[in-house]
Parts: C-alpha cells; sequence; structure tokens
C-alpha cells in the first residue's frame, strides 16, 4: 500500500538504519535519516544530528518539518556498543551506551511526539535487541539500555495511546551487519548453532517488520515487543 506520510530513520547512514530507510523510500513515504557522517540512501533527506544532544535534534526536526512536513513516523535506531565485563566496565563505558541508546530516544520520541500530538497520529519505533530481555555476558550497559526501552514503549503506549499514536519495540537478534561481520568465523559458526534458524538475518528483515509496523494494517498495536530473532529469544 503507497503512502506518502513523513518518516525520520535515525542512524539511516549505514547498517539496519539504512536498509530500513530503503523501505520507506520504497513504499512511497517521504523520508528523512539522521546521520553524524554519510548520507542516508537514494530518495531521502539527510540531516545532521547526535542523539546525545538535544539542540542538534532540535535543529534536525526542524529542517525536515521545513523540507517534507511534521514527522508522522519516527524510528529511534541509532546505537552503539562498548562491550566489556562488569568488573572492568568504567562509568563513562556505562554512561555514553544508556545515554545514546536510551536517553537518544528519549530526546528522539519526545521531540517528535509534539507533532505527532498536534496530528493526532503517529507511529513510535524503538529498535531494541533480543539481548535486552535475553542478557549477554559483557553487555551490562547495552542490555540495560535495550531492556529498558520495553518500559518506554509501554508507558509511552499509556501516555499517548488514545491520541492515535503507537509505540513498539523491534527486537533483532543476529544480524548481518559490519557488527556481526567483525566477529571471527569460529565465533559466527558457534552463534548460528544456537539460533534455531541457523543463521543470522539481513537487515532487510528487520526493516520489513519495521515498515509493517508503521502500516495501517498495525494500528491497533502498541505496546508490542516483536522479535526477529530466528528464534533465538522464543518471543522472550
Ligand atoms: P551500526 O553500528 O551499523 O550503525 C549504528 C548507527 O547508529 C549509525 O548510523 C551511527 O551513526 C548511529 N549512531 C550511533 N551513535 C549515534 C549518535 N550519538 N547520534 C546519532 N547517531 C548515532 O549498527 P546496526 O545497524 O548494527 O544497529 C542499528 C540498531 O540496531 C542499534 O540500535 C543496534 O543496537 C540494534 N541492533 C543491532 C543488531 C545487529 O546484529 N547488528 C542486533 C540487535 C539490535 P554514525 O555512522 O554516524 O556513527
Amino acid at each position: 500500500m503507497s503512502t506518502d506520510r513523513v518518516v525520520l530513520v535515525t542512524g539511516g547512514n549505514r547498517g539496519i538504519g539504512r536498509a530500513i530507510a530503503e523501505r520507506f523510500v520504497a513504499a512511497g513515504y517521504k523520508t528523512a535519516v539522521t546521520a553524524r557522517s554519510g548520507e542516508g540512501p537514494e530518495g531521502t533527506l539527510t540531516v545532521r544530528a547526535d542523539v546525545t544532544d538535544a539542540a542538534s535534534l532540535d535543529a534536525a526536526f526542524a529542517e525536515v518539518e521545513r523540507e517534507l512536513g511534521p514527522v508522522e513516523v519516527v524510528v529511534a535506531n541509532a546505537g552503539i556498543t562498548k562491550d566489556t565485563l562488569l568488573l572492568r566496565m568504567s562509568e563513562e563505558d556505562f554512561d555514553s551506551v544508556v545515554s545514546t541508546n536510551l536517553g537518544g530516544t528519549f530526546r528522539v520520541v519526545k521531540r517528535a511526539s509534539k507533532g505527532m500530538l498536534r496530528a493526532k497520529w503517529g507511529r513510535v519505533i524503538l529498535i531494541s535487541s533480543v539481548v535486552g530481555l535475553y542478557g549477554s555476558a559483557g553487555q551490562i550497559n547495552y542490555s540495560s539500555s535495550k531492556a529498558a526501552l520495553v518500559g518506554f514503549a509501554r508507558s509511552l503506549t499509556r501516555e499517548l495511546g488514545a491520541r492515535g499514536i503507537t509505540a513498539n519495540v523491534v527486537a533483532p537478534g543476529f544480524i548481518e551487519t559490519d557488527m556481526t561481520a567483525a566477529l571471527p568465523d569460529e565465533t559466527q559458526a558457534e552463534y548460528k548453532r544456537s539460533i534455531p534458524a541457523g543463521r543470522f538475518a539481513t537487515a532487510d528483515e528487520v526493516a520489513g517488520v519495521v515498515t509493517w509496523l508503521a502500516s495501517d494494517d498495525a494500528a491497533y498495536i502498541s505496546g508490542a515487543v516483536i522479535p526477529v530473532d530466528g528464534g533465538l529469544g522464543m518471543g522472550h
């Protein structure tokens, strides 16, 4: 189904965010991406923003509003890892991951919600991870920040659900991106043995779920966590 709604994807210059932006362009959305470096895919408006900086996000949203109109669908995708075991994890390792993954989502969604409230329509889609609910040794900072997105989406659903706004979480498992390509072959093989599907997913397989959540078919879905993990988390 074609649409001309306005969508903003954070971190749309590469990886999963880029694949999500490509899907939205193909479906006819007016698509903007934030990037700190590089550009979004063909057909997108690229705006500069750092999700740890509310002022830069405000300027980015203002640019999207000027060029495309108010943001109706927001995908909080930008995220980082700084993996190490708890006893070795510095305050900085913890704070920077939480401030990007959770704080970044807060800043982006807060800014986006203004226009959605005015329009009495909106879709908020948060990119979490299977490790948010499954746990992962060496990822206390990352898994905490990703688990928190579930409470975020559910609280937002309770605040704004009656105003035509839905908020959902997509929890990818292992996806073929720069991050997983960097893992040694033996580690990749070990992970694949633990995934019922026996393989990693493509970024496009995550993107398909995100565009579906933005569609009219998903109008009555809110506060949900949708795993895209080949069965690894067993739906949590
Ligand atoms: P990449 O590392 O390939 O891309 C991360 C993106 O986030 C980049 O566009 C990056 O921008 C952006 N970003 C990071 N920090 C900031 C910031 N402070 N401000 C603005 N943008 C920022 O990651 P993936 O595509 O693999 O992951 C995307 C999302 O999916 C993340 O939230 C990740 O946690 C999640 N995820 C990934 C999985 C995987 O297997 N790959 C599995 C489960 C979840 P820049 O290029 O400028 O640094």
